[in-house]
């Protein structure tokens, strides 16, 4: 047989966001206009798309034009939190002291104001979440998608507070937890709380004391995770995932070995600059004042921090004082996404490196020429998607994206 020496191609993924908003602010005709344009430079592999019900001629027409071009759709699905309307309304998560919402400890000062509410409901009162995986499918099969894209599979961020790190402590979560250790579920976040005191020393003793409700965690999102996988596979669909950067993946929930299992590609959002939920500065921000704001020396948090995540401390002090990361933590974090899946597994899906290229009023982010020629450069080579919505990026970023591939193709 002729050895292939040729590397595999880099591939693209694109998201596109269609609500009420858009079609007011863009218009049937603008949204074509803007996803032609994409698909003719970038050729993705893949489009994520997020769309209403109420839109089905619009989708009609999304997935046509992908289709001519070889780049498969698929349908982004919101699962924990700001599931769609019309699904049965089950519980949300509680912290340590069984309150429901958002925290006050470190919490994003916007949690809850915008049309995404953060607001996570309970694995354990979700169950099999038949209806959720029901409307998921029929959704993705309506609009001939090949694929369900799945978002918020996880618990609340530090941008809820971190209160909710000790989340879910509802009755049934801690008798599930019981019967799953043998053990009483602790309090997460007074535990956090001890040992960040000891800084670096605190972390291996955090893990120690906490890995095993960590682990609790994570097996309840990949089991949620697994039973999307099973009947989406079973129709035919494949499954994407929307992942927190790895090292913030074990505070919500996510492990990537187990995730990548059931999963044909993972997008971890690995966005160095945004102050956003999910975005890494505005997450570990948060973290560290959250545990300064519960009497933890500064210092020390941030080293308890970086001895959990694996983020050295120096690029810690530069998001406590309101900078982005560098570019190049995103090609570390992709690094540790191929490693956490890729050992011991017969099924490895395609990763995307997940970076926010927008620029835009609409968005408080914005990447300057600059930032995107360092995200370019230190992810050559890599599967990249370009997030958030590509009606928000400007084509002199999606004719540069085009220009740094044109050399791999
Ligand atoms: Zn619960």
């Amino acid at each position: 047989m002729e050895q292939d020496t040729q590397k595999p191609r880099a591939k693209i993924a694109a998201q596109l966001m269609v609500g009420p908003e858009q079609l007011r602010h863009f218009g049937e005709a603008r949204i074509l206009s803007c996803l032609d344009y994409a698909l003719d430079a970038l050729e993705p592999e893949e489009l994520i798309l997020s769309i209403g019900e109420s839109s089905r001629d619009l989708a009609d027409k999304i997935v046509e034009r992908c289709g001519r071009k070889g780049t498969r759709v698929s349908l982004w699905v919101m699962v924990f939190a700001d599931r769609p309307v019309g699904l049965p309304s089950t519980s949300f998560v509680q912290d340590a002291g069984g309150n429901e919402g958002y925290g006050s400890v470190g919490a994003w000062e916007n949690i809850g104001k915008g049309d995404e509410k953060f607001l996570f409901r309970c694995p354990s009162a979700l169950g099999d979440d038949e209806q959720g995986i029901g409307f998921a499918i029929r959704s993705a099969k309506v609009i001939g998608a090949q694929g369900i894209f799945l978002d918020r599979i996880r618990y609340p961020s530090p941008a809820n507070g971190l209160e909710f790190l000790g989340a879910c402590s509802c009755p049934r979560c801690k008798k599930a937890y019981s019967a799953w250790s043998g053990e009483q579920w602790p309090d997460l976040t007074a535990i956090a709380v001890k040992h960040a005191a000891r800084g670096t020393e605190g972390a291996g003793q955090f893990i120690q004391e906490a890995g095993q409700a960590l682990q609790f965690r994570s097996h309840m999102v990949s089991r949620a995770v697994a039973q999307y996988a099973q009947a989406a596979h079973a129709e035919g669909l494949s499954i994407g995932l929307d992942l927190f950067a790895p090292s913030l993946a074990s505070f919500v929930g996510q492990d990537y070995h187990s995730l990548s299992l059931s999963a044909d590609f993972l997008k971890p959002m690995l966005y160095c600059k945004a102050f956003a939920p999910a975005g890494m500065p505005l997450e570990f921000q948060l973290l560290m004042r959250g545990l300064e704001q519960s009497g933890v020396e500064a210092s020390k948090a941030r080293d308890f921090i970086a001895g959990l995540s694996g983020i050295r401390a120096d690029l810690l002090d530069l998001v406590r004082r309101g900078e982005g990361f560098p570019a190049a933590l995103a090609a570390s974090e992709m690094l540790r996404c191929l490693r956490e899946t890729g050992s011991g597994s017969p099924h490895k899906p395609e990763i995307y490196a997940g970076i926010e290229l927008v620029e835009h009023e609409a968005y408080d982010t914005k990447i300057d020429a600059e930032t995107r020629d360092a995200y370019l450069q230190n992810l050559s080579g890599q599967n990249i998607a370009v997030c958030w919505n590509i009606l928000y990026v400007p084509r002199r970023h999606i004719d540069a994206i085009a220009a740094s591939r044109k050399d791999l193709r």
